[in-house]
């Protein structure tokens, strides 16, 4: 919740109190250019006890509440039946209106069975934007995805309030293109994970629906972040201005087919779930769920974690918990453009994205400057963040890489989990960094995975740049922090 002070600024606004925590440690300065050159320069390779804010990703990094963490313990253990399942589809009616779930361990396996049921080779997939694993999938069943968003989605700094819209002149002429028989679905990605975490308009929403109900193209929604997505709706639609985040969702899932979310980041529960009201659909995906995940009543997640996730999903709708990333990502982002350090606007959800390419003119795309970036930033704080760009980009079938849209630096921001001091420690580093930008050099790799290289990559620096660089934070902070 944002709260206005008396010089005119606004503050986020903390609505809870902590009462378990966690200790943190920020490793000296010698430890971390060891930790990231262990690591090859890939902050996915550090180990926890070397990161001091683990701003890798809000996937399961979110404080669980208290009546989340009470519900865990009333779990119900049965393979077949569980009463935990039936609270969880119990909430998604509530909070979505979808009367069938299937529950799957985490989001992408929800693509997984998702794409199983839909994708034949030689289809294509519409989408707003991609995320990783859904093109991984998209990929592996060999369809293809085609992205059909605006202008605007690309552009680092912008005012434009929905950047995450799809473009409908781009859609139609993608139908156009590949005809409504290979298009298997259109898939609307509630904050754009990818591109800032930028939300689409219901507005949008509702024309995307129309087309593709006209076309009989089945819409698939992926709300991972879908609290973020209904609360900017919300702030940013004039239209909505006086509903409910409770009404905004359920106008939006009006829209839907077929639902699925990861359940990691916005019900702050380690796990996920496909819904629908399309007894057809259903029935196409169950079949495949006791393959790959579980029993139709758990699929693959612990009923304690069904548990948590069904009180998560009530929770999500409350503006206290809804607004409590996304908050603290605008005051982030305001805080680093008052820094003259590059970051995508508007703020979007889950994190605050730095432009990699604004930030590094001088690192060629080719060399990685996000990634470049976040191993440099990890050196400079013990922050961790996550590259989004083209190192998150798998090569073409030849080989060769495929340059990134955009070149982020993704500093995401786990509900409820750091306060504001945090925060503005980051806020100083990342000034510190960008004042001694031109210290830091490109990545190149050292061994490349066949598939979703990011994860597990090793790279080396163009030149002794780590080393560099922390000679020069040593002489302005000393060797110890
Ligand atoms: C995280 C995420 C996924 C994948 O979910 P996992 O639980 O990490 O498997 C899919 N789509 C979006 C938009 C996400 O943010």
């Amino acid at each position: 919740m944002k709260i206005k002070l008396s010089n005119g600024k606004t503050l986020p606004l903390e609505m809870h109190k902590i009462k378990i925590v966690q200790p943190t440690c920020l490793p000296p300065l010698r430890r971390r250019l060891r930790a990231i050159e262990e690591a090859g320069y890939n902050t996915f390779l550090l180990r926890s006890q070397d990161v001091f804010l683990d701003m890798l990703t809000d996937s399961g990094t979110n404080a669980m509440s208290d009546n989340q963490l009470a519900a865990m313990m009333t779990a119900d253990d049965a393979y077949a039946g569980s009463e935990s399942f039936f609270r969880l589809a119990e909430a998604v009616r509530e909070v979505l209106g979808f009367r069938y779930v299937l529950p799957v361990h985490q989001g992408r396996a929800a693509e997984h069975l998702i794409v199983k049921a839909l994708v034949k080779p030689g289809d294509v997939v519409l989408m707003n934007y991609h995320f990783t694993t859904t093109k991984a999938h998209v990929d592996l069943a060999g369809g293809k995805v085609v992205e059909v968003f605006g202008d605007e989605a690309l552009e680092t700094a912008s005012s434009c309030p929905f950047k995450g819209n799809l473009d409908l002149e781009r859609f139609d002429l993608a139908v156009h293109e590949y005809g409504t028989e290979r298009i298997a679905f259109v898939r609307m990605e509630a904050t754009t994970n990818l591109i800032g975490g930028q939300p689409f308009s219901l507005e949008n929403l509702r024309q995307v629906k129309a087309r593709a109900a006209a076309l009989g193209i089945p819409l698939v929604f992926d709300g991972s972040l879908i609290s973020e997505n209904a609360y900017f709706i919300q702030q940013r639609e004039p239209d909505l201005a006086g509903a409910t985040l409770q009404e905004v969702l359920r106008v939006m899932m009006s829209q839907v087919d077929l639902f699925y979310m990861s359940g990691r980041k916005s019900a702050a529960a380690r796990g996920g779930l496909i819904a629908t009201n399309d007894r057809a659909l259903y029935e196409r995906i169950l079949p495949w769920l006791p393959v790959y995940e579980g029993f139709s009543t758990y699929g693959g997640m612990s009923t304690k974690e069904i548990e948590a996730m069904a009180v998560g999903l009530r929770e999500m709708v409350d503006p206290a918990v809804a607004s409590s990333g996304a908050d603290f990502v605008e005051h982030f982002v305001a805080r680093l453009e008052e820094a003259g350090v590059p970051v995508v606007t508007p703020a979007g959800g889950l994190a605050c994205h730095v432009d990699a390419r604004r930030f590094l003119l001088h690192v060629p795309q080719s060399a990685y400057p996000a990634g470049a970036l976040a191993a440099a930033f990890y050196i400079a704080s013990g922050v961790r963040g996550m590259e989004r760009g083209t190192l998150s980009t798998d090569p073409d079938p030849s080989g060769a890489d495929v340059l990134a849209d955009m070149e982020l630096l993704r500093l995401a921001v786990p509900r409820r989990t750091y306060t504001l001091s945090h925060i503005e420690y980051a806020v100083d580093r990342l000034a510190w960094l960008f004042a001694h930008r031109e210290l830091i050099g490109g990545l190149r790799f050292v061994e490349q995975p066949p598939v979703l290289r990011f994860f597990f990559g090793r790279l080396a620096p163009d030149g002794d740049w780590g080393a560099e660089l922390a000679r020069a934070f040593a002489a302005d902070f000393g060797e110890d922090c």
